[in-house]
């Protein structure tokens, strides 16, 4: 029987059309550095792909740094030296939310003593009140932070206010890096209305090719002065090294088809997760959905049932033809509870039983309800069994 594949905040499936650029980026042979025609040939791929990828979060196509990927976006975005103009004094401090991915929270260049959470709510969305406190307090002591919030979680789907914070952080003289992964081609992203001054993007989960990314900068004014990869002089300076062209060509045609599907993906991939929500609640009444009332990813759907472990859960699933995962691909394999729900205030024992589905483009409603088949089974074996444990 063929499987469900519900698992895309983890990765997403391939496009055919980003399929066809990369396939037909394959073909080609020149170093898109090199002046004649084989060359020029690779470059224009390269250049098309940035203007595509640039449309999707309404930036210039000038702005956007092709690279690996959105960890190598973030650790190339958190930096102290980003230079404003003609202030080249380095960034003091970097505020996190407590939410962050990995890639994040490691802190990039910074030294992690300069690094700080900032709390989230039960909701999950970053306190404003926290944020704006201690974005004072450091400026008060002539502090100058570089602030990273995501725009949409992994884990739970929910999206944060960023528009609100990003005019606070502004006014502190702060600036406002946004890990935009988990929201590009599946809500609408906006670097200049989000008012972020770095957003990264990776191309595997809107449709593309792994191993591509994309680093975007909001004005000219801001200037990356410590690449993390030196030597050519690739993108401008900012990431040396031979492009990636079959995977950016492709990262560039996902991003076009995400942004042309965006309306009507959402309306699908909202209503096909409406209909898992539904019976879910309806088959397992002690279902937990985390961030159900807050603004959220149309795709995800983070849940738990209490006493039924995810670990135990996930594999099952897999058993039965079904991806899913249990919090984040990222950290699956640490038998640690997520970090994201231990921010919103969850206590180890349901954070355990943290399952993660998550929908997309080419989701079906047969796929849905195989997912959903699946799980009444698997709720029935493994909460049977907690319930003897308890008893
Ligand atoms: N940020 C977020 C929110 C993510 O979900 C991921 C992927 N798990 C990344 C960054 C890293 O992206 P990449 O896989 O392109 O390195």
């Amino acid at each position: 029987m063929a499987r469900a594949y519900l698992d895309w905040n983890a990765t997403a499936p391939l496009r055919p059309q980003a399929r066809a650029a990369f396939l037909a980026a394959c073909e080609l042979v020149g170093n898109p550095s090199s002046v004649h025609a084989e060359g020029r040939a690779a470059r224009a791929l390269i250049e098309r792909a940035r203007a595509e990828v640039a449309a999707l979060v309404g930036a210039e196509a000038r702005r956007v740094i092709f690279t690996s990927g959105a960890t190598e976006a973030n650790m190339l975005a958190l930096t102290p030296h980003l230079e404003v103009g003609s202030d080249r004094r380095p960034r003091d401090r970097l505020l996190i939310s407590a939410i962050e991915h990995p890639s994040v929270r490691c802190g990039g260049r910074f030294r992690s003593d300069a690094v700080e959470e900032i709390p989230v709510t039960a909701r999950g969305i970053v306190d404003p009140a926290a944020l704006e406190s201690r974005l004072a307090e450091l400026s008060r002591a002539g502090n100058r932070a570089l602030v990273s919030i995501m725009l949409a979680n992994n884990e739970s789907g929910v999206v944060q206010p960023i528009q609100n914070v990003s005019e606070m952080i502004h006014a502190a003289g702060g600036l406002l890096h946004v890990d935009a992964v988990q929201a590009a081609g599946r809500i609408a992203v906006a670097i200049e209305v989000l008012g972020a001054d770095l957003l990264s993007i990776s191309s595997h989960k809107l449709g593309g090719p792994k191993g591509a990314g994309a680093l975007v900068i909001r004005t000219e004014a801001l200037h990356l002065a410590d690449p993390l990869i030196r030597g050519g002089g690739q993108e401008r300076g900012s990431r040396a090294g031979t492009e990636n062209v079959a995977a950016i060509a492709g990262f560039g045609a996902a991003a076009a088809t995400a942004r042309e599907a965006l309306a009507e993906e959402h309306r699908q991939v909202l209503l096909l997760r409406d209909r898992f929500e539904r019976e879910l609640k309806r088959t397992s009444p002690d279902a937990v959905i985390f961030g159900a009332d807050a603004n959220r990813l149309p795709n995800t759907t983070l849940f738990a049932v209490p006493g039924v472990k995810a670990d135990t859960a996930v594999i099952a699933l897999d058993l039965e033809g079904v991806a899913v995962s249990s919090g984040a691909a990222c950290s699956s394999g640490k038998v640690q509870p997520s970090h994201v729900l231990a921010a919103m205030g969850l206590g180890p024992e349901l954070a355990k039983s943290a399952i993660r589905v998550s929908l997309g483009y080419s989701t079906t409603e047969s796929e849905v309800d195989r997912g959903l088949d699946a799980w009444k089974k698997v709720y029935r074996t493994l909460h049977k069994g907690s319930e003897g444990i308890a008893a």
